[in-house]
């Protein structure tokens, strides 16, 4: 790819690129050189790919569950053909190691599995006989064409949270990628075509915030999915539920382990690195804050410091890279002044991943790993997402100091506790107000019958993604009851309908 090669839109089964469109550069951020520009949807382009959508959806609704499973299986067996190539894609735009980033499309393969039970799923219930002669049943039925809005952190995993779900149950699909790292969308978007699903179920509006407003405010669309920060949540849950729209917005996090003193502190001490230092921080699952009780911080810091200093970070692509380099500039400009502000407000800065120098990759956009000891609940660096390798130790006294810090926070993405004893893990899975939790498990992503979603302000709406939960948000319920005319032959009648 050139600098100049176009990332266009993929709609109603072709790929194009209006050249009245602005576009925007994307970067390969381990080299800080822009590899392409993307297309930026103007509402028009948009109209007309939801036009596209529109179209497709009754003969699509309308296909037997099985046989929209069969092209969904047909699509699983392709994207798993091609994993490293959609990877690969994923580490030229984004910057994580490729490994990591095959786990990524792995994670993203196990949704698509899960809706190639579509059948099983969208299974209505029945009751025979709820009055004599007459029978009532409950179906759900696809809303019509959906959208999802994604964010850059995961452009292959999230946008498959959505569109799998979406398009078994029967819906048309528009997702709205992240400008920032907008190639996976198209290989996949390929992938739905050679799987033989019509055109125009599924398509890619490539853009920024005149896109998304588009989407929200065009009355054919009937939901809208989101995943982002939690500021942009908010907005996108007001604004669609304002043009009628289903809604689910899941936003940003914070998320903390809490270290008990009699947690294996080896385990512990690779569960925080993977945590907060994995994908470059760049997570939304990612470990931010350890909450270290009473000596674990004694016993922990020494080893998190020397671990977090020698972490490699490099290339992406470089077989033993463990880090790559932060998404872009701008997202490097901000870590680094959370970094200072945790300085400036009295933090004890033990690892500055400042200046992180690489080797060949001068203007890529690298930043090592930090790690603070010391901080308190009124820093910024506790209270705001970063988003980026820096984790924040805390040194308190007790268990219930912890899941006080845990539950006043705003946001309720993921937690994970640390320790050997079943009753404290017992309790803290009972009272935590978060809507994931791990016990001993560091990132305790859902797999993808569990369904995924934060509480707080790390999710707006009432659904979470994926699981049984997505295939309600994606369709409606419908009670039908029935009987057949030699059982109304007695005439009108008056009274509230009792069971006879
Ligand atoms: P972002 O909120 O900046 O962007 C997300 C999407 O919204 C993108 O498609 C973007 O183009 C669009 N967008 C941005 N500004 C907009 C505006 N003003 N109006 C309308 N649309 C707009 O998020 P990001 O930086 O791409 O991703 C990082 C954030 O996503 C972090 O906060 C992270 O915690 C969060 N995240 C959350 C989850 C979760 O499951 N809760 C998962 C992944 C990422």
């Amino acid at each position: 790819m050139t600098s100049t090669s176009q990332i266009g839109h993929y709609i109603a089964g072709q790929v194009t690129a209006p050249a009245n469109e602005t576009t925007q550069p994307v970067f390969n951020p381990a080299t800080g050189k822009q590899t392409g520009k993307v297309s930026l949807a103007t509402k028009q382009t948009v109209d007309l790919a939801v036009a596209a959508a529109k179209a497709a959806f009754p003969a699509w609704s309308n296909m037997p569950p099985i046989r929209r499973a069969r092209l969904m299986n047909n699509f699983l067996g392709l994207v798993r053909a091609n994993k490293d190539k959609i990877a690969r894609a994923i580490t030229l735009e984004h910057g994580k190691v490729f490994t990591d980033a095959q786990g990524e499309v792995e994670r993203g393969i196990d949704i698509i599995e899960f809706s190639c039970g579509i059948p099983q799923l969208l299974k209505g219930d029945y009751t025979e006989q709820v009055s004599t002669g007459m029978d009532n049943w409950t179906t759900r039925q696809a809303l019509g064409v959906v959208a999802g809005i994604t964010p850059f952190n995961f452009p292959v995993m999230v946008p498959m949270w959505m569109f799998p779900v979406a398009i078994a149950s029967g819906n048309t699909f528009i997702l709205k990628p992240s400008p920032t790292d907008p190639s996976a969308s198209l290989l996949y978007a390929d992938l739905i075509k050679e799987a033989g699903f019509p055109d125009g179920v599924f398509n890619v509006v490539q853009g920024d915030k005149v896109a998304v407003d588009a989407l929200l405010e065009n009355d054919d669309v009937e939901a809208v999915s989101f995943v982002g920060s939690t500021p942009i949540a908010n907005y996108i849950y007001e604004t669609g539920a304002h043009h009628g729209k289903r809604v689910q917005a899941l936003g940003g996090a914070k998320n903390h382990m809490l270290v008990m003193p009699d947690a294996d502190m080896d385990k512990t001490a690779d569960a925080l690195i993977g945590a907060a230092y994995g994908s470059a921080g760049e997570r939304c699952m990612a470990i931010s804050v350890a909450l270290m009780v009473g000596d674990a911080a004694d016993k922990l810091m020494p080893v998190l410091q020397e671990r977090a200093a020698s972490l490699k970070v490099k290339n992406g692509l470089e077989p033993d890279a463990e880090m790559g380099p932060i998404v872009s500039a701008s997202a490097r400009d901000r870590i680094e002044s959370y970094i200072q502000s945790g300085v400036d407000e009295g933090a004890e800065l033990l690892v500055d991943g400042r200046g992180h120098f690489v080797e060949g990759h001068e203007d890529g956009f690298f930043l090592g790993g930090t790690l603070f000891d010391n901080v308190t609940s009124d820093m910024t660096i506790y209270k705001e997402e970063i988003f980026g390798p820096v984790l924040a130790c805390l040194r308190i006294s007790s268990f219930s100091e912890g899941l006080k810090l845990i539950n006043d926070h705003e946001f309720g993405n993921g937690v994970s506790i640390f320790t050997r004893d079943g009753n404290v893990a017992r309790e803290f899975g009972k009272q935590v107000q978060v809507g994931m939790v791990g016990v001993n498990v560091p990132i305790p992503v859902p797999m993808a019958w569990h369904g995924f979603g934060g509480w707080k302000k790390s999710l707006f709406g009432d659904m979470h993604a994926y699981g049984e939960e997505g295939v309600r948000f994606y369709t409606k319920q419908k009670s039908i009851m029935q009987r057949w005319p030699e059982s109304i032959s007695e005439g009108a009648e008056f009274d509230m309908p009792v069971a006879k």
